[in-house]
């Protein structure tokens, strides 16, 4: 099983030293993982040696490790994330929006003004900006695909209609997306996306990827065994990782 979506630094409460790195790799065998990908947040760029992450990996024969990013799209901001994109050659990068014009949406003091806001409205502006990113030609996966539910306000209109042109993109773009399992330890108490959005990705033969968004080596390849069952039952045989920017289908 894999785990895409793990955050070495967490908040940079931790940093990336080889006993760190370690942390997480073991963590990932007690779990049973066959891959781990790093993908801290691309503002702690400079606090990490990515080339030390395959170092000690090398030290464990038997696990897959990856080394990505998870950027924060902005726009307007596409010249930025792609000059520090060229300075690693990172084996992919998931997209995440957690920004709409400056508000840090997904903040834990940001709940109150979720509610005051028009439900529709929010995510519309949400996905557009997330449809932006999936045309941006600067990442692999879409990251937590519906994270602006996170305190619960759900839109008036189906999710799925709001969300047709990030899906557009995303296939048009041969992008992958992923689910996340954090999403049940916040609010809103279930994965991302939710299940409509998994059957509608489902539908349209787009790629899925996997990862608990772990920051801290405790919740690496959190809920994911549950995920993969989940996704067999639902008919789905394989799911995604990257090499170097390559597409690797693995078998469920
Ligand atoms: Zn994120
Ligand atoms: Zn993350």
């Amino acid at each position: 099983m894999l785990d895409l979506h793990v955050h070495l630094l967490g908040h940079l409460e931790r940093t990336g030293s080889q006993e760190n790195i370690r942390g997480f790799l073991d963590k990932a065998v007690e779990a049973g993982l066959s891959e781990i990908g790093f993908t801290d947040h691309d503002d702690y760029f400079d606090h990490l040696d990515f080339g030390l992450i395959r170092e000690v990996a090398a030290e464990y024969p038997h696990l897959r490790v990856k080394v990505g990013l998870e950027a924060d799209y902005r726009e307007g901001e596409e010249g930025r994330i792609k000059s520090l994109l060229s300075r690693f050659d990172f084996d992919y990068v998931i997209g995440s929006v957690h920004e709409i014009r400056g508000w840090l949406f997904d903040m834990p003091q940001e709940e109150q003004a979720h509610y005051i806001k028009e439900p529709d409205r929010m995510y519309k502006d949400y996905f557009r900006l997330l449809e932006k990113a999936a045309r941006s030609g600067l990442f692999q996966i879409i990251g937590h695909l519906d994270l602006i539910k996170i305190f619960g306000v759900r839109p008036k209109t189906d999710v799925r209609e709001l969300a047709a042109g990030v899906l557009d993109a995303v296939q048009e773009s041969g992008l992958a997306v992923e689910i996340n399992t954090n999403g049940r330890y916040k609010p809103v108490g279930e994965w991302y996306p939710e299940q409509k959005l998994i059957e509608e990705v489902i539908r349209r033969n787009i790629p899925l990827a996997l990862g608990s968004d772990a920051h801290v080596p405790e919740n690496v390849g959190r809920d994911i065994q549950e995920v993969a069952a989940l996704l067999r039952k639902m008919g789905v045989g394989q799911i995604v990782s990257f090499d170097r920017e390559k597409k690797i289908l693995i078998n469920l």
